[in-house]
């Protein structure tokens, strides 16, 4: 099967100019001006900007949390990332205590095989950093899952201690892992809830009033501090704060290798959005909670800084109706999360380069390039070049969309981000040649996603 895209606006990490693609079967194998040849198939993107298939490195779909899981699988999940742009999510296993990486990797295997129709990664969770448990980080780089997940958050969950995260850095520096982290300090945040509940502030707000932005720059300076004792990298899932921001910056202008994440919700809402009226502040509950409005356009210039190298969503959808309603009388019962796997790279592109923030070029990087590089999955995917995998989305940058819930394909029964309007528009999407969403019709089909073998993390 031969395609040729002619015309396009070719734009990577680093191009800008305009050619024809042709496209192999999977594989990019031509590129140039005014190819000669002809194909199975021609698209034309005359007008159209040609940018490489965004890369989600932060999902939870078909994930279990407090009760309940959240309200995407990996069918519903993967096409809601096709129709916005995104053609590869890295998602969470997570390793439970008393179970081995090995079931939690198997029973994610079990989760998306057959049902995703992108491409797709593990992180391995890991809430436990027995002997035993560290072991098996070097069997899961084996099987192309290269980084692991660790949190100072939720005590009695996920959370390990400081000494526990100390070896399993010490470990991943040893094999070419990476280490991400959830960086708030769960114990401390576990007492503010207590004492609010017991003055009885139950309303969702409390949900960011006793996760204050302090105690997510200190969980980040403390794993920064244990990642330099350990000589290994380190990446922070999620950075929400000013306070976290500063954290990473420090250690970067010394030369550690530090690197974050933020999220489309960091950068276009706030915590007025707790105070909407009834149990609406419900729908933003998450973890970090969204800051006041002072640390939005600090998590812009750290982007266009580059102390923040990678836009994820943390997509980790509840439905209001019989989900995040589980904590209607206590905001610690609300499911932690919110969806946006679909909206990430319109908003990114709207604040970004229609605002003038930054150029297309490095909105590339954050949403797609970078993501690919850091987690082992460049330049297969995150570029576009001869060799790589013809992920593409081509983006009418003249017209707009328009978000909200009806328009949505995620499967949950509100959007973060109602209303909002954002320049260009996805018209066509490829993954690995095939074309998968072409204007509104989803052309791929469930279960054709293929499991990414991530390698091993090079220093950036
Ligand atoms: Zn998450």
């Amino acid at each position: 099967m031969k395609t040729i895209i002619r015309n396009g606006h070719i734009i990577t990490a680093v191009d800008n100019y305009h050619a024809d693609i042709l496209i192999e079967d999977d594989i990019i194998q031509i590129i140039g001006a005014h190819l000669p040849m002809t194909a199975d198939k021609e698209i034309d993107a005359t007008g159209m900007l040609v940018l490489p298939g965004g890369i989600d490195v932060h999902t939870h779909f078909d994930m279990p949390f407090g009760g309940t899981t959240s309200s995407d699988d990996f069918f519903t999940g993967t096409q809601a990332a096709a129709f916005g742009g995104t053609t590869t999510i890295v998602d969470f296993a997570i390793q439970s205590k008393g179970h081995s990486m090995q079931e939690a990797l198997d029973t994610w295997f079990g989760k998306a095989e057959g049902k995703a129709c992108i491409d797709y990664g593990f992180h391995m969770i890991v809430s436990e950093a027995s002997s035993e448990r560290l072991a098996e980080m070097a069997r899961m780089m084996d099987q192309g899952v290269t980084s692991f997940k660790m949190f100072t958050a939720y005590p009695g969950v996920f959370m390990v201690d400081d000494g526990g995260i100390f070896q399993a850095l010490q470990k991943a520096g040893d094999i070419g892992a990476l280490i991400a982290i959830h960086a708030e300090n769960g114990s401390v945040i576990d007492v503010l809830v207590q004492e609010a509940l017991a003055q009885g502030k139950i309303a969702p707000k409390y949900h960011a009033l006793t996760r204050p932005p302090e105690l997510e720059g200190e969980a980040t300076h403390r794993v920064i501090v244990l990642a330099a004792l350990a000589q290994a990298p380190l990446y922070i899932v999620h950075l929400s704060a000013q306070e976290a921001l500063d954290a990473v910056i420090a250690a970067r202008d010394h030369g550690q290798s530090v690197y974050a994440e933020t999220c489309p919700q960091y950068l276009f809402l706030s915590y007025d959005r707790y105070e909407e009226p009834g149990f609406d502040g419900a729908k933003y509950v998450m973890s970090p909670p969204l800051r006041t409005i002072k640390h939005r356009e600090r998590l812009w210039q750290g982007l266009k800084s580059n102390d923040l190298q990678v836009v994820s969503t943390d997509h980790c959808p509840f439905c209001m109706k019989d989900q995040k309603i589980l904590g209607r009388d206590n905001f610690a019962k609300i499911p932690n999360g919110a969806p946006g796997v679909e909206t990430r790279m319109s908003l990114i592109y709207d604040g970004a380069v229609s605002h003038n923030r930054f150029s297309l070029n490095h909105f590339v990087e954050v949403t797609s390039t970078m993501p690919a590089k850091l987690f082992g999955m460049f330049p297969q995917k995150g570029t576009i070049q001869v060799g790589s995998d013809a992920d593409l989305v081509l983006f009418d940058p003249n017209m707009s969309t328009e978000w909200g819930v009806k328009q949505a394909h995620m499967r949950v029964d509100y959007n973060p981000f109602e209303g909002i309007k954002t320049a260009g528009s996805i018209r066509v999407v490829l993954s690995r040649g095939e074309v998968i969403v072409d204007h509104d019709q989803f052309l791929g089909h469930k279960g054709r996603g293929q499991f990414i073998k991530r390698h091993a993390v090079q220093n950036l």
